[in-house]
């Protein structure tokens, strides 16, 4: 029996049989893990009713050897992240973060930047610190960043030709080949295409560049806020190969 413990997320719970739950933490030490919470559901006192989704806690987790899921053995509060569960709009971003992360990181693999990503955002949330809108902006591009994935914004996708050095202020975007194409290489039609204006394009890619607290200093005007946003949530789904549910109800709620 090997055990190990770390600070972890709770990012979903299902359900399992009449008396267990499985629970999706990302976990400091680990990165994603799946476990599964014995009696959780029968009893909410089996874990001292902790099991609240976007909390911060210490886990105890017990591995097998051969190769059964891991079970959760104690928790102990770190963050209750209490205001989170009281707001509608709260809950959906935060499901919508937790979605990106669940689909798209590989487990056992320590993410600590995301980690420090997603509670830095998650506390901002819970203290009503940051407009809900700029953190997710900021949450969708730093991640596409810390997973690799971030769109290419400094220059032509195709030739390299940098940004700066396009004559039009709004250029094309293509979410299939994953940045701006410029005009001379836009050429062909492409159903992927958009647009996005070269002060949107800059922003977005500083936000990409620097880290949280610095994007969250920078000044957000409506217009390149709501363009960033666009792009972003366009560019999600696209490349995760599929709609988070969870963005489509918050696009439904706004
Ligand atoms: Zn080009």
């Amino acid at each position: 029996m090997l055990c190990f413990s770390s600070p972890a997320i709770l990012l979903k719970r299902t359900d399992f049989g009449d008396y267990d739950l499985i629970i999706s933490f990302l976990s400091f030490n680990r990165g994603k893990i799946s476990v599964i919470a014995k009696n959780a559901k029968k009893s909410r006192k089996r874990f001292s009713g902790l099991l609240e989704p976007f909390t911060e806690l210490d886990i105890v987790v017990r591995t097998s050897r051969n190769n059964g899921m891991p079970v959760l053995q104690e928790v102990s509060m770190k963050s209750p992240l209490a205001d989170i569960h009281g707001g509608l709009i709260e809950t959906a971003y935060a499901s919508y973060w937790a979605e990106l992360i669940l689909g798209w990181i590989e487990a056992f693999q320590p993410q600590p930047e995301i980690y420090r990503l997603l509670r830095y955002s998650l506390n901002k949330l819970d203290r009503h610190a940051a407009s809900p809108h700029v953190m997710n902006v900021i949450f969708q591009a730093r991640f596409l960043h810390l997973t690799g994935f971030a769109p290419h914004l400094e220059s032509c996708v195709t030739c390299g030709i940098p940004v700066d050095n396009m004559q039009s202020s709004r250029l094309f975007f293509d979410l299939a080949k994953g940045g701006i194409v410029c005009d001379g290489c836009s050429a062909e039609e492409s159903r992927f295409r958009t647009t996005i204006s070269k002060g949107t394009a800059k922003f977005l890619s500083w936000i990409q560049s620097y880290d949280t607290d610095a994007a969250m200093r920078l000044r957000f005007d409506d217009r390149s806020l709501n363009e960033a946003r666009r792009i972003l949530e366009a560019f999600v789904p696209h490349h995760l190969g599929r709609m988070p549910k969870s963005l489509k109800f918050l696009k439904d709620l706004r």
